[in-house]
């Protein structure tokens, strides 16, 4: 390279590193200070390597342990493990090499969310009319973090949707289901009234498809995709271990578009 071209290089280097800065200030996603702007009714702050909830309870953001990626991994996510990989948005057209969202640090969702076999968590709930042009019933959600009006919001935008999107919305296979995720300990996304499962007979499952061997498969529009992302819902099709008809609220990992 010449003396022209570096100096080109170190332009275009200082430009891309000032893009940078100027767009992790409009979107902090992927850093765990998006928890106080994603949950602000429940997250004081973000600091000293600490999240602080409004009632002055604190979780530390790491365990100090290195990120693990494993299945048995996931069951002792931190915070910051929840950051480890970037959820992307747009046409997930190669099969997914990581499990964007995946990890979940469960004491923080827990505290959130309330625990679904105990009485007190049952307040928080309530029904929500299901693509109601379409037929579609209703589906228990928490209203914990507005979810229950986030739901409605992408309800209002799939109705939108031409009449051939139907049959992968109608009938759904439910929300709220006091459970944990199949073959773990750890609580589901469900079990919090946080989750949305659409239609299952559209759907790929990595379990359902030879499990860590399962060949990733997706049938489901990109158009509803982008409907629940703009929402605040993450996609389980955006997974190694893919789950096509799952959505769940998790809007600390998506964009700062639109707030919650
Ligand atoms: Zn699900």
């Amino acid at each position: 390279m010449n003396r022209w071209g570096a100096g080109l290089a170190i332009a275009a280097g200082l430009l891309l590193s000032g893009c940078a800065t100027l767009s992790a200030r409009l979107a902090p996603p992927h850093r765990p200070s998006a928890l106080a702007w994603a949950y602000p009714d429940q997250v004081k702050a973000v600091r000293g390597g600490q999240v602080v909830m409004v009632d002055g309870a604190v979780f530390p953001i790491s365990d100090g342990r290195p990120g693990e990626a494993s299945e048995q991994g996931l069951d002792q996510a931190d915070i910051a493990d929840m950051f480890a990989q970037t959820y992307r948005r747009g046409p997930q057209r190669k099969p997914p090499r990581g499990d964007p969202g995946r990890a979940r640090y469960e004491p923080l969702f827990l505290k959130m969310y309330g625990d679904c076999s105990t009485r007190p968590f049952q307040a928080h709930m309530r029904r929500v009319a299901w693509m109601p042009a379409r037929q579609g019933g209703t589906v228990n959600v928490t209203t914990v973090n507005g979810v229950d009006r986030a739901l409605e919001a992408v309800v209002a935008d799939l109705e939108k949707l031409p009449p051939e999107m139907t049959r992968y919305l109608v009938p759904t296979a439910g929300a709220f289901n006091c459970r944990v995720v199949a073959g773990t300990g750890r609580r589901s996304m469900h079990a919090y009234g946080a989750a949305i499962d659409i239609a299952t007979a559209w759907s790929d499952y990595w379990l359902w498809k030879g499990g860590e061997d399962a060949v990733w498969a997706n049938r489901i529009p990109p158009e509803i995709v982008a409907v629940f992302e703009r929402h605040g819902f993450i996609w389980g099709g955006r997974w190694r271990h893919f789950d096509t008809m799952h959505f769940e609220y998790r809007p600390e990992l998506l964009p700062r578009r639109r707030r919650p």
